[in-house]
């Protein structure tokens, strides 16, 4: 099979499109900054991730994977399990790393500099999904291969994995009014706006919970459940304490902000120096 990023965009493309189009319909929160600003350096970041970074290593990713798959490495070939088993442990294998990289990326210091390009967005629509640092990404396929290769996962069920990813975690970041009954029994199986909210809320108890991106059940056996944000003055505020103004959604600044002295602050908001 080939492992095919052209597809996997288009099919991207048009949910995000798709999901563009309900944000207008049924908006959940009034946008704080300007979306075309926004936008402009969220999707920029997001091209710049699959010029630099999504096409030049795609290759590179692909032959690892075939030729784990071709010479039956890693322990689920060792076990000889079937395919279908294979698959669907490689499948919940890949988002339990997910769920735990994120956590990790929390709580140490030089990757929370990474992750908090994301998480510094003051709004959260379709573009924040794929708002995230080319070092990040890096970071983050070196260790899914290196699972992937290590567990035998077959190369479908790496390619179902980063598709259904990438359309859950446009439809996640949504800024769309889903009907209360319909969160509430989305929720017991993936994670939904209203849950990833949560986790984008300025409020530190809030966005060190609900780690989790395709399957919601991580964050209940671990214990890192919230149902609901904390709110201010009767209204949910997203993004960090630092990195609130206009110009800090540019491009270059998103690009840069992992590396910036001038602004840094603890996770708690006091000043520090990592
Ligand atoms: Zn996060």
């Amino acid at each position: 099979m080939e492992f095919d990023l052209t597809t996997r965009l288009v099919i991207v493309g048009f949910v995000f499109v798709f999901l563009s189009v309900l944000e207008i319909a049924w908006p959940q929160r009034e946008l704080v900054l300007n979306r075309s600003t926004r936008w402009k350096g969220n999707l920029g970041i997001f091209l710049f991730d699959v010029l630099v970074i999504g096409i030049p290593i795609n290759g590179l990713v692909f032959g690892i994977l075939m030729w784990a798959q071709t010479y039956d490495a890693g322990l689920m070939n060792w076990l000889a399990l079937p395919f279908v088993v294979k698959f669907l442990i490689g499948f919940v294998a890949l988002d339990a790393l997910f769920y735990t990289q994120h956590r990790v990326s929390h709580a140490i210091p030089v990757l929370w500099r990474l992750h908090r390009v994301h998480h510094a967005d003051t709004d959260m629509d379709v573009t924040t999904a794929n708002r995230v640092h080319p070092l990040e990404t890096l970071w983050l396929t070196f260790l899914r291969v290196s699972l992937a290769v290590l567990m035998g996962i077959p190369v479908s069920a790496f390619i179902a994995f980063l598709l259904v990813l990438n359309v859950l975690s446009l439809f996640n970041h949504a800024n769309v009014k889903l009907p209360s009954n319909v969160d509430r029994l989305l929720r017991f199986v993936i994670v939904t706006p209203n849950m990833h909210e949560t986790h984008h809320s300025v409020h530190q108890q809030d966005y060190d919970t609900n780690f989790a991106f395709i399957f919601s059940f991580w964050d209940r056996i671990f214990n890192t459940y919230k149902a609901e944000s904390t709110p201010l003055d009767g209204r949910v505020t997203l993004g960090l304490d630092t990195f609130r103004s206009l110009p800090d959604a540019s491009f270059f600044r998103l690009l840069a902000m992992p590396f910036r002295r001038d602004s840094v602050t603890t996770k708690g908001g006091s000043q520090g120096d990592w």
